[in-house]
């Protein structure tokens, strides 16, 4: 789905469908020379991340594995909760594994700071971070992002994995949503 499909409800795009792309192989392509010769395991979160890891994923230039956990941060609205909580866990064990966390964006940076601490506590080998966006004036917690994307301003954001409401996850880029969207929240 593109922009123009949902111009209505759209204020602007913030990043476009190929700066998205350009970002991720330029990523791709440090991590594929970071993790040469190791076992890398991939780790998203869902269900924002799956866009980014997808994408993300086919442009590594090393075999990588996958795995998924659903975790509880925001609700229906655009907000925080700041309860952390498993919905889905790993299927797989992560003793002695080198993981990424492959994330859509970093707010207050609660979930991540959480989730690296969990995978370390289950005993990962080492763990980083690539994200695609992150809106540094939110930050609340410090969590140290190896791999960046793009740094986006206090925003409400939705595209490319990213909903409001569940809604908008399969916009190709990302956008800032008309006030209105969110009347009655
Ligand atoms: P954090 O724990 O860093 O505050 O953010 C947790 C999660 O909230 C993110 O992984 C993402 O799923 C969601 N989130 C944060 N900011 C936004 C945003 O601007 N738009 C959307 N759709 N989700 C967001
Ligand atoms: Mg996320
Ligand atoms: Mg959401």
């Amino acid at each position: 789905m593109q922009i123009a499909d949902v111009q209505d409800e759209i204020d602007h795009e913030l990043i476009t469908k190929a700066q998205i792309a350009s970002k991720i192989h330029e990523v791709a392509a440090q991590v594929s020379k970071d993790y040469q010769g190791r076992d890398l395991l991939l780790v998203a979160v869902l269900k924002g991340a799956v866009n980014t890891i997808a994408a993300f994923s086919q442009a590594l230039s090393i075999p990588v594995q996958m795995d998924f956990m659903s975790l509880s941060s925001y609700g229906s609205g655009t907000e925080s909760s700041g309860t952390i909580a498993i919905r889905q866990d790993l299927s797989c064990d992560v003793r002695g594994r080198h993981i990424l966390i492959v994330e859509d964006i970093v707010d207050s940076g609660r979930t991540l700071a959480w989730l690296v601490e969990e995978l370390k506590r289950r005993g990962a080998a080492s763990v980083e971070i690539f994200a695609l966006l992150e809106k540094p004036s939110r930050r609340e917690v410090d969590v140290d992002v190896r791999y960046r994307g793009y740094e986006i301003p206090d925003e409400f954001v939705v595209g490319f994995g990213l909903d409001y409401d569940e809604r908008f996850r399969n916009l190709d880029s990302i956008a800032v949503l008309k006030p209105e969207v969110y009347q009655g929240e």
